[in-house]
């Protein structure tokens, strides 16, 4: 992309370089510079005063529905709702129809994606078709450009696949995402296992159905050697577990998602479907041991999680209900309200939105660098606005949130240099 954008008197919030102050970011030819060689003739120039300018945010965890099931969401419209909630990168899940367990899902999720509003990291499955059975192409996968390996939706019942698995990852220095859930435990289960689900009579998970795989998965990449990220964390006990783990040593990383630092089971008081995800909402302990570990490094990343479901699978009777939201146009509000109720500093929200997600996934991003691509996310902190998700980029409007007001946003979103989003 040819050309000069100037980034008139934000505030530069770049941990990669312990840099926060007012100053000018240049970029040329959708590279970082400081400033321009080439003579100003034709600079576009924004002033903005007032917000944040901050390396592009990355998403670790999203669910593209393409190929398959297009009608929820396909790979533009899902690059489209991250440009316009900040993202200018995401990571997207294998559990698409067919699931991305071979080279040329991979290379045709890529293909898709070369021409949208977001870089797009494709995730491939641990097993064959994500059915726990048989490992799935991991090198070939790897080839086409997969950067990491998870059967997301579902775990990875079999300890002995799981170790194989992280043998191979580590191998091939792939990382291992799990979605950690025994369905021993959980399976009929749809919400929380509590008082709540009691009063409603629907029958619980207990959040030991996460812990203990949390459990297997730390001890298996103790065992192995292997790196390990567990995905979308909702528990106390699970943190407790992470926590331990990393004082030992152990190269295991952790996500959670916004819901589960903004809402609790009891979001799902009036069976309300937009409220069902995996793992579930859960107590007022949990979320308040999720805000410690944001703030305590425990927890190494924020993702979405963004989950698209059309309405006809949340318009049904609660069990039956789809699991999961669209994430990518909330998350970032939702994170700027820790920051308002000082849970956690600016700087620190932008390591867990966008620089540890770029080293957990080991992709280039990040960081405001000169020299490196420009991938920047201009904030406004104060910006008030309500969410509708009539009006979103998703195909899909399964959100929580619906109706929300909430406070700051992405105004701008560059993609190595090209504007992707604006609002200003
Ligand atoms: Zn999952």
């Amino acid at each position: 992309m040819n050309g000069i954008i100037q980034l008139k008197n934000g505030r530069i919030i770049d941990p990669t370089q312990k840099r926060d102050e007012i100053a000018d970011l240049w970029i040329e030819n959708g590279i970082i510079v400081n400033p321009p060689k080439t003579p100003a003739t034709a600079i576009e120039v924004h002033d903005v005063k007032g917000c944040w300018v901050v390396p592009g945010l990355i998403d670790l965890h999203v669910h593209l529905r393409e190929p398959g099931e297009e009608y929820k969401e396909t790979i533009e419209t899902g690059c489209r709702a991250a440009a316009a909630g900040g993202f200018t990168a995401v990571a997207c899940m294998p559990n698409t129809k067919p699931v991305n367990d071979n080279g040329a899902i991979t290379r045709f999720i890529l293909e898709k994606a070369a021409s949208c509003a977001a870089r797009v990291y494709p995730v491939g499955a641990i097993s064959q078709e994500s059915n726990g059975e048989k490992l799935a192409a991991h090198g070939e996968m790897k080839a086409a450009g997969a950067v990491a390996l998870t059967d997301d939706g579902r775990p990875v019942l079999d300890s002995r696949l799981m170790r194989r698995a992280m043998e191979y990852a580590s191998s091939h220095e792939m990382l291992i995402m799990s979605h950690a859930e025994e369905v021993s435990l959980s399976r009929g289960g749809c919400m929380h296992e509590g008082e709540i689900s009691t009063r409603l009579g629907l029958r619980g998970i207990p959040a030991a159905a996460e812990s203990i795989m949390v459990y297997r998965e730390i001890a298996l990449a103790e065992l192995t050697g292997a790196r390990v990220h567990i995905s979308h964390v909702s528990s106390e006990q699970s943190l407790a577990l992470i926590r331990n783990a990393k004082a030992r040593g152990v190269k295991v990383t952790a996500e959670t998602a916004p819901h589960y630092f903004t809402l609790t089971e009891r979001a799902v008081l009036g069976y309300n479907t937009h409220a069902k995800m995996s793992p579930p909402l859960r107590t007022e302990k949990d979320l308040q041991a999720i805000r410690t570990a944001l703030r305590d490094g425990t927890l190494d990343a924020i993702a979405t999680d963004h989950a698209p479901h059309s309405i006809l699978q949340k318009e049904v009777e609660f069990n039956l209900a789809a699991n999961g939201i669209v994430g990518l146009e909330t998350s970032l509000p939702l994170g700027l309200a820790l920051v308002r109720e000082g849970v956690i500093g600016a700087d620190r929200l932008i390591e867990l939105m966008s620089c540890a997600p770029a080293a957990i996934l080991g992709v280039a991003g990040g960081t405001l660098r000169v020299g490196g691509t420009a991938d920047v996310t201009v904030i406004d902190p104060q910006k008030r606005f309500t969410f509708s998700t009539e009006k979103t980029f998703s195909l899909s409007k399964n959100s929580p949130f619906d109706g929300w007001d909430l406070q700051g946003k992405a105004v701008l979103t560059i993609l190595a240099g090209r504007i992707t989003y604006c609002d200003i």
